[in-house]
């Protein structure tokens, strides 16, 4: 038999194997794993089963055995609060702020961590008050941005524009836009109370801050409007298409009333064709389509329609055009065009809708600031089909 030379290499590797060996004491490896307790490793296991109830219980066996893990209590508490088990968050947050021991800087932290759990169950009083007392800490910071959002949900727009104009002044983040969104806030009161002048006040200073502020040229042009200045109010309303085209929606309706209370629909449907042409929209022609039908018949609201319908195609358009002819159709057409029509109806209804880009959550109505998510300016002001 022949002898294999390349075992020869092999005997000086189990020599450093045999080395390493002698060095590592393995006493020492098996003594630090047992200072950490086994619930921790359970607890480790179950989230990787992704078993994440029985998780948390291995966890919370770990903290009443070893109450020096404070960052497992963070961890624990920020988990029940997003988990909506907001008592069992709070408890956990009070229990280490009840420690005499605690260090000052894990006190702040628990008291920020217990101001959150306050704002997610609703107790805005409380919330607020451990926020405020945050402000002067090193979490001024994080304690400005939740007191903001609470300002917000209790529609304190006063206290809001000091919070944004704070934060705006002391972080990178420009709050221009919502203050100038809080600003219309106010004057929205100022009007139901109907102090005009401080409403005025208030829509001028939204623009003063953010000149992109579609919201405050609305209702600078309601006012108008309110006051009897049609013309006035045209021209303001107007100015929005620089600002951003697609907020021209929301004032297209006010716009075409006020031209036809002026005597002069005509202009405005002329002037409504070409912010159609220049900016194409599902609702701005529906509001066209209805001023033509209005004023001019079924048969020019029709050719409009076809027209739409060959530049833009679209279920609205098909359903408008089924409705001009619903109306000019001979009587024994109708019953067919009024069933095509009723079944494009159903469509489109589930169709548009308008959505937040934050978040993607759908609605039948335009929001300045989205419902769930609470961005402002969010939602895209035109529907579209999906
Ligand atoms: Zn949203």
């Amino acid at each position: 038999m022949e002898f294999e030379y390349w075992w020869l290499l092999a005997f000086p590797l189990f020599f450093a194997l045999g080395w390493l060996a002698a060095r590592i004491d393995i006493r020492q490896v098996v003594t630090e794993s047992r200072t950490v307790p086994n619930s921790y490793f359970r607890g480790l296991n179950f989230l990787l089963n992704e078993q994440p109830d029985k998780a948390l219980d291995a966890f919370l066996e770990v903290v009443k055995l070893d109450p020096e893990t404070i960052d497992l209590h963070y961890t624990l508490g920020a988990l029940f609060r997003k988990r909506g088990e907001i008592d069992r968050a709070i408890r956990m947050h009070e229990n280490l702020l009840e420690r005499e021991t605690l260090a000052e800087e894990d006190r702040l932290k628990a008291l920020a961590e217990l101001g959150q759990d306050y704002l997610k169950a609703g107790l805005l009083d409380r919330a607020e008050a451990v926020f405020t007392r945050l402000l002067e800490t090193p979490f001024a910071g994080q304690a400005r941005r939740f007191l903001l959002e609470i300002y917000v949900q209790e529609k304190d727009w006063q206290k809001a524009v000091q919070a944004a104009d704070e934060l705006d002044k002391q972080s990178a983040q420009p709050m221009n836009a919502e203050i100038a969104h809080f600003n219309c806030e106010l004057a929205t009161l100022d009007m139901v109370k109907g102090d005009t002048d401080s409403a005025h006040a208030h829509l001028d200073k939204a623009l003063s801050i953010h000149r992109q502020c579609t919201r405050a040229n609305i209702m600078l042009g309601d006012l108008q409007a309110g006051a009897g200045d049609r013309e006035g109010a045209i021209a303001t309303w107007r100015l929005i298409e620089a600002q951003s085209p697609g907020h021209m929606v929301l004032v297209v309706d006010r716009l075409l009333d006020n031209f036809k209370q002026l005597n002069r629909l005509d202009e405005g449907l002329d002037w409504l064709k070409g912010l159609l042409t220049r900016h194409p929209s599902l609702d701005l022609f529906t509001t066209l389509y209805h001023a033509v039908m209005q004023s001019q018949g079924a048969e020019a609201a029709y050719q409009l329609a076809r027209e739409e319908l060959r530049r833009n195609p679209s279920f609205h358009a098909l359903e408008r055009l089924a409705e001009a002819e619903l109306i000019t159709a001979p009587e024994d057409r109708r019953e067919v065009i009024q069933n095509a029509k009723s079944l494009i109806q159903s469509h489109v209804q589930r169709l548009t809708r308008y959505h937040c880009a934050s978040c993607g959550f759908k609605a039948k109505q335009f929001f300045w600031r989205c419902p769930a998510c609470g961005r402002w300016d969010s939602f895209d002001p035109a529907r579209h089909e999906e």
